[in-house]
């Protein structure tokens, strides 16, 4: 056969580009890396339910921890404290409790964290938090005023293991980069032992983030919140009120799947796993991940990444849930 390179040279200009390596695989013998994964707090007995399918689904990946979190202006506070004993109650999982500054005194905040305590919870997300939508952030006169402080109030009411937020294009209300990452390193100073990113679709500035947190003398580790998305368009929205950029690329990627939610599962699955594998490929072996509590796009990214279960799901002779369609994930 005569290989012809054709008026148009097309092959020609195949064979001219960059030259890419495969993603390394991992070396034998090298764990698989360590995840986390994030829930929120279910609203009625049928979200419940589901939240509850979602747990067990990801329970057998044995995640180092799973989060609760905690309402926008402190509204969940008994459904995220009723989730997380639970979670201890009823399940192998270690559960982190995310509290927040807003709405509540320094008093009632250890109050809280005691009750945890207690409960024999011992890691807390530590967070400022987000006032109800439409209000600007105004600390409770008795309260923490930004995470710092109640990262240094936990510390007093027990020894807990703490996460805090850190955000690779830097926090919305924060007057410049430079600031919004002297406040990181003071809430790790203040007794944090690791931070979880805000969700991040350009790889490169989370890595570039990572450079500039080792030059302001951060050690601790900054794990990569990952946002599986499978719906574009509340992903869009979200982004906008975080701050997280949403490069063009992941447009196109979604273009005209609006009315196909099977395809824009598939898609969802391709930028989240080349993501966290980009991330792999770099040395990174912790991530955690915001579920919406649907699992199995965090479940097939797991996997991508080497995360197996303990021992395979015994075949009961009903089809795993893979097989049922699942309702349609909010971002
Ligand atoms: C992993 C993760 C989980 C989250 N979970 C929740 C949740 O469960 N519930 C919820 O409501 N929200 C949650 N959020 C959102 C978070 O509460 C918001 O982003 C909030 O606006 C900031 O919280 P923070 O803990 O980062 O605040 P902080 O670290 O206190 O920072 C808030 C802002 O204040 C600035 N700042 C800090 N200290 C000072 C100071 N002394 N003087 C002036 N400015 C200062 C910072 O630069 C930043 O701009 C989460 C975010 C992440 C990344």
């Amino acid at each position: 056969m005569t290989l012809s390179l054709g008026a148009s040279g097309v092959l020609e200009r195949w064979l001219t580009g960059p030259r890419f390596r495969p993603l390394p695989n991992r070396s034998p013998g090298t764990p698989p890396p360590l995840l986390s994964f994030e829930f929120f707090p279910p609203r009625t007995k049928a979200l419940e339910a589901q939240l509850w399918t979602c747990i067990r689904r990801l329970e057998v990946l044995r995640p180092r921890f799973v989060s609760v979190t905690y309402g926008a202006g402190g509204a969940t506070q008994e459904r995220t404290h009723a989730t997380v004993l639970r979670l201890v109650r009823e399940s192998s999982l270690v559960p982190a409790a995310h509290l927040t500054c807003i709405g509540a005194s320094r008093g009632e905040i250890e109050v809280i964290a005691r009750r945890y305590w207690e409960a024999g919870v011992r890691h807390i997300v530590a967070l400022r938090g987000d006032p109800p939508a439409g209000s600007r952030y105004q600390p409770h006169a008795e309260g923490f005023a930004f995470a710092a402080d109640l990262v240094s109030g936990l510390r007093r009411v027990g020894d807990f293991e703490i996460s805090v937020a850190a955000y690779p294009e830097t926090h919305p209300e924060a007057p410049s980069p430079r600031t919004d990452l002297d406040n990181l390193k003071r809430k790790l100073d203040a007794g944090a032992t690791r931070a979880i990113t805000q969700y991040f679709f350009d790889t490169s500035v989370y890595l570039r983030f990572l450079d500039r947190c080792l030059a302001a003398g951060i050690t601790a580790p900054i794990v990569p919140g990952i946002m599986p998305v499978s719906n574009y368009a509340q992903a869009l929205r979200f982004s906008a009120l975080c701050g997280a950029s949403v490069p063009g690329w992941l447009g196109e990627m979604f273009e005209g799947t609006e009315d196909d939610p099977e395809i824009r599962r598939m898609v969802a699955l391709v930028v989240a796993a080349e993501q966290v594998r980009l991330l792999q490929a770099n040395g990174v072996d912790e991530f955690h991940f915001y579920t919406l509590n649907r699992p199995d796009l965090t479940y097939a990214i797991a996997h991508i990444l080497g995360v197996r279960p303990e021992a395979p799901p015994r075949a009961s002779g009903a089809l795993l849930p893979e097989a049922a369609p699942a309702p349609e994930p909010s971002p």
